[in-house]
């Protein structure tokens, strides 16, 4: 078999090396019916199969009740942005502004109704998450929107914020399924699929069904996510490929025992390199606060850009790739989702103990 680099991408990223290798056996010739996924009627028995098990596999992995609907959208997790508001803003709603992605919800929400920020770290650069007590919530808001993992700048919630009896609604991209989490919680919960659950194409939507009687019948169809739920995804083509490996990456899930399991893996990866770079004296120094630092993108900083620019040339070279940090915060960042494999971490830790000692 071809040899497979360290890929610390932020997304499109890694994905289990199990679900590839079953996606090829199956590739060409799916479970030998002569035809591959792709070129399979979204409306025939088989394909029907493959949305239904993945949706079952998916309320198995978080205990999603029959009070939720679950979809399969397009648009990624930016589409989004509007069809929350669209669908379930009624005249204002909070919103919880952790970084850039935050800010794009916000941009599109404020185009529906009336957006009250209900706390943001911008002036900190998003180096924090903010704290239950700094959160001016309004108890008539439509909903409270947050971002659970903040992809660019390295942080994440913990917990949830509290929010009283108001809907909560999360944008959860870059975290989704890499712990178990109480979705009663939760009202509204969307992904793009790309990060942590299978490749571009398809966005999650996992939705309380009584927010849907606020969507109005004049919303433009696709918009709409009563007629989603209605059709069980099927209102138009599903992104199919995309939602059949979304299914082998929740088998994955499954077999490996489940988001408990999955947790206490993503927690011990993270603490290797975590505790690796506060061992160096500030030579490697991670850039989110400590108590909200991310399992999912490690965001670091050498002494200067030089040698930043350096280290990224020589672990290229070395099969370590994606680990420039994005193009608006610079510095480095190590995306190590629930596929990415512990070995990795270990070997990028070796990488950077020689790289400092040489430098
Ligand atoms: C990547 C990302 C997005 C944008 O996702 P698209 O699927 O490209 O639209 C939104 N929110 C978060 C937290 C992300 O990480």
């Amino acid at each position: 078999m071809e040899k497979r680099i360290y890929n610390f991408s932020a997304g499109p990223a890694v994905l289990p090396e199990e679900v590839l290798l079953e996606a090829q056996k199956d590739f060409y010739s799916y479970k030998g019916q002569g035809l591959s996924v792709m070129e399979m009627s979204h409306r025939s028995k088989t394909y029907d199969n493959i949305i239904k098990e993945a949706e079952a596999d998916l309320r198995k992995l978080l205990d999603i009740g029959d009070n939720y609907s679950v979809l399969f959208l397009q648009g990624g997790a930016t589409l989004q942005f509007s069809m929350v508001p669209l669908n379930i803003m009624q005249s204002k709603a909070d919103y919880i502004v952790t970084g850039s992605w935050s800010k794009k919800a916000v941009k599109e929400a404020k185009r529906v109704g009336t957006v009250n920020i209900a706390a943001s770290t911008e002036s900190e650069n998003f180096i924090r998450i903010p704290k239950q007590e700094e959160l001016k919530l309004d108890p008539e808001a439509s909903y409270v929107h947050f971002t659970s993992n903040n992809t660019i700048f390295g942080t994440q919630f913990h917990n949830e914020p509290e929010v009283g009896n108001v809907p909560l609604v999360c944008d959860t991209s870059s975290d989704m399924l890499h712990k178990k989490i109480d979705i009663n919680k939760y009202a509204l919960i969307y992904a793009g699929a790309q990060k942590n659950m299978g490749p571009s194409g398809s966005t999650l939507v996992i939705v309380r069904k009584d927010l849907l009687e606020r969507s109005s019948d004049d919303l433009h169809t696709y918009l709409n996510y009563k007629i989603h739920a209605e059709k069980e995804s099927l209102y138009n083509t599903p992104p199919t490929f995309s939602v059949y490996i979304m299914g082998l990456v929740f088998k994955w899930l499954l077999n490996m025992g489940g988001l408990d399991k999955m947790y206490e893996r993503n927690l011990a990866k993270a603490n290797v390199l975590y505790d690796y770079m506060d061992s160096t004296d500030g030579f490697y120094k991670g850039t989110a606060a400590k108590e909200d630092r991310s399992l999912m993108n490690v965001t670091f900083r050498l002494p200067n850009e030089d040698l930043e620019k350096k280290l990224i040339a020589e672990a290229t070279e070395k099969g370590f790739i994606g680990l420039k940090g994005h193009r608006s915060v610079g510095g480095l960042r190590a995306s190590i989702y629930n596929a990415f494999p512990s070995k990795g971490v270990d070997d990028l830790v070796e990488f950077m103990k020689d790289f400092k000692a040489k430098n």
